[in-house]
């Protein structure tokens, strides 16, 4: 089992780049937003747990988000892409423990840089399927046919957390919990800049240049 950790702002492009993963590789892929808006709609316990944190644009608790990390780590083969996960030294941790104790570790961290004032423009814009959770941008990354997942033809919606109000929240949060990280990481020698302002082509490129 291979580690890779995608790590960057939202907006950055890191769902984008993980589904191109999952179709070029078969990697299995553990976005923790996903997981969360999975819960929610299903109404579990832990959903109803997380669905104020999210409606506020606040990251969820470590304690709540580590649980559930700990329960999917156990249904998931593969070599993992990590998308959303960690986000705090905290999650880092553990994430460090939970592989250790599969006698494995974090291989990479690709780490989105990205020009932020181009983030809200960026997550404005963004589409999500309901079902598979592929995401779509307006203009940047149009689906084949306008409104609906090319994958299984739902329709593609907004997030309700995509809103501006919303993305400055999450934005000072990304600040204060995950941007340590890249110390973090870079510490530990598995961290490699990308510059995810790029068109996806060209971060795709430079994605392959590291896994190779
Ligand atoms: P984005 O990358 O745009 O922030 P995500 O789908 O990764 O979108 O996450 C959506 C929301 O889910 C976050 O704003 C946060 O509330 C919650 N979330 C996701 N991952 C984590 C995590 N590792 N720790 C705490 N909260 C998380």
């Amino acid at each position: 089992m291979r580690t890779f950790i995608l790590l960057g702002a939202p907006g950055s492009g890191k769902g984008t780049q993980s589904d191109h993963l999952v179709k070029a590789f078969g990697f299995t892929h553990i976005s923790t937003g996903d997981i969360i808006r999975d819960n929610i709609a299903q109404k579990n316990p832990p959903g109803i747990l997380c669905q104020q944190y999210l409606e506020q644009g606040k990251l969820v608790p470590d304690d709540i988000i580590i649980k559930m990390v700990e329960n999917h780590l156990q249904k998931v083969t593969g070599d993992l892409i990590w998308d959303g996960f960690p986000r705090t030294i905290a999650q880092a941790e553990k994430l460090d423990q939970l592989l250790h104790n599969l006698n494995s570790k974090v291989d990479h961290t690709l780490y989105f840089k990205i020009d932020e004032t181009k983030l809200v423009a960026r997550i404005m814009g963004r589409l999500t399927c309901s079902t598979c959770g592929r995401t779509y941008h307006k203009t940047a990354v149009p689906p084949k046919v306008a409104g609906v997942c090319d994958d299984d033809k739902t329709p593609l919606v907004q997030r309700k957390d995509d809103n501006k109000e919303k993305i400055k929240i999450r934005l000072a949060g990304y600040h204060t919990d995950t941007v340590p990280l890249i110390e973090y990481y870079l510490h530990q020698q598995v961290l490699t800049i990308i510059d995810a302002d790029m068109e996806g082509s060209a971060v795709w490129d430079q994605i392959m240049a590291v896994l190779k």
